[in-house]
């Protein structure tokens, strides 16, 4: 059996190829960005007055400032402000020449078309021509992924229309004779098939497609045939269930059947251990123990990473470190393992949890704690790393 690390450094060494395509920034949200955005212009591209006011020089000293002009946003200035004059000027217009100070119109007070200061104002009030940005500056870099602030510094930048990584296509087929889509009742010894709406979930949030392929009873030539059809439109296809040492769990011998490479079949985590990775060519295959929270273990820890890394992103998690409210013990440390907790406010507590297939304990965390191999306890008041999930 393989570590959690070997099981990474496999996954990571396998090559993947993102197709670049087109996208407007419309339906850009959650896609990757497969080129470098350079700034074409300043931001701002003139200096702009942060305030309502009256540009003035602040050399000049005068009592009253006569108004020689009114500059709304998105007009240009035609008067140069000389000594004893100024421009009201609104948010966003383009400072006139002999300017270089907006005094807050709070400060001041206007008559017969002059104007007085009768406060202070201490600051300069404009945002100078490419304080923000220089024209050639590198502001998205090629790999990023596209939030909502990508799209408005998108938008800024004057893109339409951007090359971005397409979208993998990701098929889900949960095997298993007992398996009843939600939605129908429920006959004894059956359960409903959670798996493949839960994996939709987490690959839907990564912005892949998704392609539902069903349920599959425990039948080799069930599967195999399913498989088969499922893999001439897939970039990676999630088998549930079915990997484990039962009488029933024929996956990994289909995919050696149907000439895959199986890179991995058992991996030292808690849950997940029976979790399989299998390549052919452009195929890729993750059989996945069918339990509910290994499912979601799984795709978390391994699938994520490299459904994203076939995304064009290298997806690196964040950890938020806080304590741990109590002690959490084991016996047995050959695995490593993964145990959903609750945190807030800096502390985090570990949630009542009988195994994996307790998916109602995933539902009360937002986190998961990993304990490493070879731990038997972690006391509580020590500082751990949490993975949050949503
Ligand atoms: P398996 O990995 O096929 O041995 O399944 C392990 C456990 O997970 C069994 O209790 C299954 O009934 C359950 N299970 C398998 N597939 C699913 C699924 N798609 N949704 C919910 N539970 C499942
Ligand atoms: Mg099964």
């Amino acid at each position: 059996m393989i570590t959690l690390e070997e099981a990474q450094e496999i996954l990571g060494a396998i090559p993947v190829k993102p197709v670049e395509e087109k996208e407007s920034i419309q339906q850009a949200l959650n896609r990757i960005l497969a080129q470098d955005v350079e700034s074409v212009i300043d931001m701002p591209p003139f200096d702009k007055s942060a305030m309502d006011g009256y540009a003035v020089n602040s050399e000049d000293n005068s009592k009253h400032f006569q108004i020689i002009e009114i500059i709304s946003a998105g007009i240009i200035p035609v008067k140069k402000i000389k000594k004893g004059q100024c421009a009201k000027i609104m948010t966003g217009g383009a400072v006139p020449q002999g300017a270089n100070r907006v005094v807050m119109r709070e400060v001041t007070v206007e008559e017969d078309g002059y104007m007085r200061i009768v406060d202070e104002d201490p600051s300069r009030n404009i945002c100078l021509r490419g304080e923000d940005v220089k024209a050639g500056d590198v502001v998205l870099k090629k790999g990023v992924r596209i939030r909502v602030p990508e799209i408005g510094v998108l938008a800024s930048m004057g893109l339409s229309v951007l090359k971005v990584y397409r979208r993998p296509v990701v098929s889900i087929l949960s095997t298993g004779s007992e398996l009843v889509e939600p939605g129908n009742p429920l006959a004894m010894g059956q359960i409903y098939n959670s798996n493949s709406y839960s994996l939709a979930a987490q690959v839907s949030k990564m912005g892949a497609v998704i392609h539902p392929a069903g349920i599959v009873p425990d039948s080799i030539a069930d599967i195999k045939a399913t498989l088969k059809n499922v893999l001439k439109s897939s970039d990676l296809v999630m088998l549930s269930g079915g990997v484990s040492m039962g009488d029933f769990d024929y996956v990994p011998g289909i995919l050696n059947d149907l000439g895959f490479t199986l890179h991995f079949e058992k991996v030292a985590i808690k849950p997940g251990k029976p979790t399989v990775f299998a390549t052919r060519k452009q195929d890729v295959v993750f059989g996945i123990p069918g339990n509910p929270v290994s499912t979601f273990v799984v795709f978390e820890i391994f699938i994520k990473p490299f459904l994203y890394r076939m995304m064009g992103h290298d997806y690196k998690p964040e950890f938020i470190q806080v304590v741990l409210k109590t002690d959490i013990r084991r016996k047995r440390t050959t695995r490593t393992s993964f145990m959903p907790v609750r945190y807030a406010g800096g502390q985090a507590e570990p949630l009542p949890y009988h195994g994996s297939a307790h998916f109602h304990s995933l539902s009360k965390a937002n986190g998961l704690i990993c304990i490493p191999r070879g731990v038997t306890e972690i006391l509580g008041g020590s500082r751990i790393d949490v993975r949050p999930i949503q």
